[in-house]
């Protein structure tokens, strides 16, 4: 029996997605074996590559000047390979508004003078800071944001205003709203969230940044020599790239991102809404900054918080306990979350409410 599965990453994948790589799995495409098991190079898998670069390019409407590449290591490995490729002159302003965030400025500062222009620790992370107000230096290479903090539930809902090329960590909220990506230098994402299993990353960057890297990038760090070798460099992470090609086939069919954003806004506010109407569960991030994709809430009782999660997984709903850095619970509701998994969690809370008053 499927459960609903509400953990940030990696997180729950559609039905119809696992089934259909289930049927394929021992035989794809009558080749007669699994697409694990087969050349990179092979003709089959890289139309798969081809294809799965097509749908994103398509869905996300990406300037042909971009290149978009699969690599590995995770968004984490971004964090180093940014400033790599980036930092021309050393210097880049970055906003940190969460764990993630704050990671990525850290792994900077070892590459070069990486700043903090902006920062919402004041109030644990609860806020996105200001645009207006933030002020960047001048001759900065990036401005780096994240704009979904997958542990603290909150979300950007306008950029910052700056002429420098705009770096954004969209790991958990990808595929998940209309993004104009003219307006970024450049995005990254692990997919295990919102696209795909584990393994791949995405990363779309304006080709005109590219062939500035610093002279001791590794190799397999380099965005132009992935450019030029189409992700191909040496042995891509193949299944979760098929797999990203399957997910991608189904977001395409469903009507696209503006689709999914209608979906996903409706999942938020069904959550937002049971939570702000109880007197049990609070949710700590300023309204305007609410995340769509992670829904952290306390009952104010950390026994209670335990009861909640420990009941909910006896109802079939389950990686609900929150990231250890903010306790209580946390749903995270990516595009693959049905409607009917949400619904059956407000159900859910609704009743333990009730049961515990
Ligand atoms: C999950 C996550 C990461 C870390 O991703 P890895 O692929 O595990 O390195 C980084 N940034 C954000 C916003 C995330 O949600």
């Amino acid at each position: 029996m499927r459960v609903y599965n509400f953990a940030a990453g990696p997180s729950t994948l559609p039905v119809e997605v696992l089934e259909e790589a289930q049927r394929d799995f021992l035989d794809y495409n009558g080749t007669g074996m699994s697409i694990t098991e087969m050349s990179h190079r092979s003709k089959p898998f890289m139309a798969v590559n081809d294809e799965a670069q097509a749908l994103l390019r398509e869905l996300m409407n990406i300037p042909d000047d971009y290149a978009v590449l699969f690599v590995q290591g995770g968004a984490s490995q971004q964090f180093a390979a940014v400033p790599l490729n980036l930092m021309v002159n050393g210097k880049a302003d970055y906003i940190v508004t969460g764990n993630f965030a704050g990671k990525a400025q850290e792994e900077a500062t070892k590459y070069g003078d990486a700043a903090i222009a902006a920062s919402s620790k004041d109030k644990n992370f609860t806020y996105i800071p200001d645009m207006k107000n933030v002020k960047f230096r001048d001759g900065i290479d990036y401005v780096h944001i994240t704009s979904n903090n997958t542990i603290y539930g909150t979300r950007y809902t306008a950029l910052p205003e700056t002429a420098a090329p705009l770096v954004s960590d969209m790991s958990s909220n990808i595929l998940s709203e209309v993004v104009d990506v003219k307006k970024f230098g450049l995005i990254y994402a692990g997919a295990q969230k919102n696209v795909a299993p584990a393994g791949v990353t995405i990363v779309i960057v304006k080709r005109a940044l590219l062939g500035r890297h610093k002279a001791f990038c590794p190799t397999m760090l380099r965005y132009d020599i992935q450019d030029k070798n189409n992700s191909l460099y040496n042995t891509p992470p193949c299944f979760s790239i098929y797999m990203a090609m399957l997910v991608l086939r189904r977001l395409k069919k469903l009507g696209g991102v503006k689709a999914m954003q209608e979906v996903n806004e409706y999942k938020a506010k069904l959550l937002y809404d049971c939570i702000d109407s109880s007197s049990l569960y609070k949710n700590y991030v300023n309204k305007a900054d609410r995340s769509l994709m992670n829904v952290p809430f306390v009952t104010g009782s950390e026994e209670l918080d335990a009861k909640f999660v420990k009941e909910a997984a006896e109802h079939g709903l389950v990686s609900l306990k929150g990231h250890r850095l903010v306790g209580g619970m946390r749903a995270s509701i990516y595009n693959a979350m049905p409607v009917e998994g949400v619904k059956a969690l407000v159900e859910f809370m609704k009743k333990f409410e009730l049961e515990n008053k």
